[in-house]
């Protein structure tokens, strides 16, 4: 096992990380920037380093500074959390040369993934199922409305290397096509690096459904369960639920033997997560892999019993995955994500001090997150200040607990997502379990 490892995030996912180690009796050194130096995390490390200015660029982008960050500090492993370098191959490999162990999967795998497109491609040639659209990048105009018209619209146009949500524009109509397709050629190259845009048939409002794979150094692969993450705005998951309340035994057998195989053909190690898109027919199509640990993997953990940051080191570390009862769950759990926007003002952010304010508790109910009073949320940051992850025997029994740890939940000073969920909670539609990716617009006008 590791001795010390360095955990080259912030924020409540730092917290969970420098958890983990010290469960497993590995020493953790956090990273801050000048922004962060009085965080949480810097405080519960057993030490913790300063990697530059508050700008994400300077620090905790800066692979330079955290290497060297690594290596004053003896570390023997890397842990990069989710969103930040997570998803850097650069990144592993400054670690591999110098001799630190990149808590994660191979360079190779990162890469692809990173390349939504090519995963398609690669998920294609190993019949996983995939959404019509190009086949690869789209040179020009005329394949785009060539490629549209042949898997008919609406289509949606996604940015190669995009993420968060981010870099997608939808194409109801060949109009639409000429007039969105350079602009999210230029969106691609301002946010992404890179032109590279692809076309997918655009699914009338899907289910988001997505498989927790862990694998370890030596080709062992298993499925952990499903999360479904449907409740979505503007393409970015609020609340995620663990398992699928859609899935009957046997789509819910044959969606995770899939994502086991798109796994195995390409030699992944180490957690990650295999998404799909699931229709109204119950067709489901691959759409991407994540290399990380996920924001939503707190509900994974409520009904496996698994600490999927455990594993994660451990199998970094060349231990073999143990046996247990793959994919059996207990009870339901609903993750909410708290930001610092404000849900009546089109969700801008709502950065400033937190004067107050009180966690929820009792059964069931765990929180993930790195504020305290007077903690002031800093404008660098994602905007993500807590989780509330709730678990219940049942979904009836998981949305009223729900409900009353969110009435208990209180922060002052700022606005947050807080009472947008009461509203989601009361929708009857959503109690059914009858939700897919545009509830939130259709059933709150947001
Ligand atoms: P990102 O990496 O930016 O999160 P994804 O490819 O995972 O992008 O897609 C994010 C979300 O966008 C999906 O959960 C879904 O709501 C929507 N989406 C993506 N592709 C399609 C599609 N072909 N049809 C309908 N919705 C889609």
């Amino acid at each position: 096992m590791f001795k010390r490892v360095l955990v080259a995030n912030r924020g409540e996912i730092a917290i969970r990380i420098i958890r983990a180690c010290k469960e497993l009796g590995i020493e953790p050194v956090a990273v801050y920037s000048t922004a962060d130096k009085q965080s949480m995390h810097a405080k519960i490390a057993d030490r913790s380093i300063c990697i530059g200015p508050p700008q994400p660029n300077k620090s905790y982008l800066n692979i330079n500074n955290i290497i060297a960050a690594a290596e004053v500090t003896n570390c023997d492993a890397l842990h990069p959390g989710y969103g930040f370098l997570s998803e850097n191959p650069s990144l592993v490999e400054s670690c591999t040369k110098n001799d630190i162990t990149f808590i994660g999967p191979p360079r190779d795998a990162i890469m692809l993934a990173g390349n939504k497109s090519k995963a398609i491609e690669v998920m294609r040639q190993n019949r996983i199922p995939v959404i019509p659209g190009s086949i690869g990048n789209i040179s020009d105009l005329r394949q785009a409305a060539k490629i549209s018209k042949r898997i008919g619209y609406p289509v949606i146009i996604k940015a190669s290397f995009g993420g968060g949500g981010k870099g997608m524009r939808i194409c109801n109509n060949q109009k639409e096509l000429s007039d969105f397709l350079s602009i999210a050629i230029s969106e691609s190259r301002s946010s992404f690096g890179t032109e590279e845009v692809y076309i997918e048939k655009y699914i009338p409002k899907p289910r988001h459904i997505e498989f927790q794979i862990v694998a370890d150094n030596f080709g062992n692969i298993r499925c952990a369960g499903e999360r479904e993450c449907s409740i979505q705005r503007r393409h970015q998951k609020l609340i995620e639920e663990a398992p699928a309340c859609i899935l009957n035994g046997k789509l819910r057998k044959i969606m995770s033997e899939t994502a086991v195989r798109a796994a195995q053909s390409i030699g992944y190690q180490n957690l990650g997560t295999i998404e799909f898109l699931l229709d109204g027919n119950h067709n489901f199509y691959f759409i991407e892999i994540n290399t990380r640990i996920q924001v939503e993997h707190p509900v994974t953990e409520m009904v496996t019993g698994m600490d999927l940051v455990k594993e994660q080191i451990k199998m970094a570390a060349g231990q073999k995955l143990r046996d247990r009862e793959w994919g059996k769950n207990n009870g339901v759990a609903f993750e909410f994500r708290i930001n610092a926007e404000d849900s009546q003002n089109n969700f801008s952010p709502s950065p400033g001090k937190i004067t107050d304010y009180y966690l929820p508790g009792g059964p069931g109910v765990r929180i993930d997150t790195f504020i305290h009073s007077n903690y002031t949320i800093s404008p660098f940051y994602d905007s993500l200040i807590a989780k509330l992850i709730v678990w219940g025997n049942d979904r009836r029994e998981a949305i009223s607990r729900s409900s009353r740890a969110l009435e208990e939940f209180t922060i002052q000073g700022i606005k947050t997502t807080i009472p947008f969920y009461h509203k989601i909670l009361k929708n009857e539609k959503f109690m059914e379990g009858n939700i897919h990716t545009h509830f939130i617009e259709e059933e709150l006008g947001v």
